[in-house]
């Protein structure tokens, strides 16, 4: 009997895909097109034909931010060798100077694309799950914005992002725990110590930090690790002991990073320099 009322949800389940497919058509993070679940794998939630384009992370990662290395035999990037970090790990998903995963984020962020979590979330689950699990972390936290930023996007892509992996995972997002408190200035022509000091005081933990101890911070793109290390600071201050940082977009990891301030803020665009060239800085007009 169970079995069969199974069976009909499942048919039920699939009818209201199909209908709703057909009212929302669902569109390719990518290229923007119709994709449906017949005609496509991944779940109808990318095309085929966009699906290789996006570089995911592999390789070699960084044992503490998970940014790809140039060098497979070191355990750690140049900036994580060089550089205090107050988180203890991270996993990132993708590799930002890809065209057409700085496309997908772009929109996710400026364009309303926030249906385009469902694909990001499927993708960091798939590959990510079981170690996001294992750090047994009790909250998720999203990188916040700025309420003004807030209020002019409509929303936040980092809250959106953790909602969706909180729901998969079975992991309470508290978007409340930490706040933006001040507005800073942009960061693109910044060096990496006039970041710090431009983040410094921007964030800020509330109350309800103090009430966990294991917590995910999660952000859309790590580029110096910046933000993550001046939040994971506030909230090691509150009380929390140790912070995990799950991201979906990181660099490679090729310690030029040093020279921020003169030639660009990292190597985004390296393998594509027109691509690279029109994002460069976007990332950085506002979080
Ligand atoms: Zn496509
Ligand atoms: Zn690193």
């Amino acid at each position: 009997m169970k079995d069969t009322n199974n069976g009909k949800k499942a048919v039920w389940k699939r009818i209201g895909e199909t209908i709703a497919e057909w009212i929302w058509p669902r569109r390719c993070p990518v290229c923007f097109d119709i994709v449906s679940k017949s005609g496509n794998l991944h779940n109808g939630l990318c095309c085929n034909n966009c699906y290789p384009k996006i570089r995911f992370v592999g390789g070699a990662t960084c044992l503490k931010c998970g940014a790809m290395l140039i060098r497979e035999e070191d355990e750690y990037c140049p900036e994580c060798r060089a550089k205090e970090r107050n988180f203890v790990q991270g996993i990132a998903l993708m590799d930002y100077t890809c065209e057409a995963a700085a496309h997908l984020l772009w929109k996710l962020k400026y364009e309303n694309g926030r249906e385009f979590a469902d694909f990001l979330t499927e993708e960091m689950v798939s590959r990510y799950g079981g170690r996001i699990r294992n750090w047994q972390a009790e909250v998720i936290l999203p990188v916040p914005i700025h309420k003004s930023k807030k209020r002019e996007r409509g929303y936040n892509q980092a809250e959106v992002l953790a909602k969706k992996l909180g729901m998969s995972l079975e992991i309470p997002v508290d978007p409340k725990a930490l706040t933006r408190v001040k507005k800073t200035v942009a960061q693109k022509k910044l060096n990496l110590q006039e970041r710090l000091d431009n983040l410094q005081g921007a964030f800020a933990a509330t109350d309800r930090a103090a009430g966990y101890r294991r917590v995910i911070l999660l952000d859309d793109i790590f580029t110096t690790g910046s933000t993550a290390h001046v939040c994971a600071a506030q909230l090691i201050k509150a009380g929390v002991q140790e912070v995990y940082l799950v991201n979906y977009s990181i660099g490679r990891s090729v310690g030029s990073r040093a020279g921020l301030g003169a030639g660009g803020e990292n190597d985004r665009g390296k393998d594509n320099p027109e691509g690279g060239r029109r994002l460069k800085g976007k990332w950085d007009r506002g979080r």
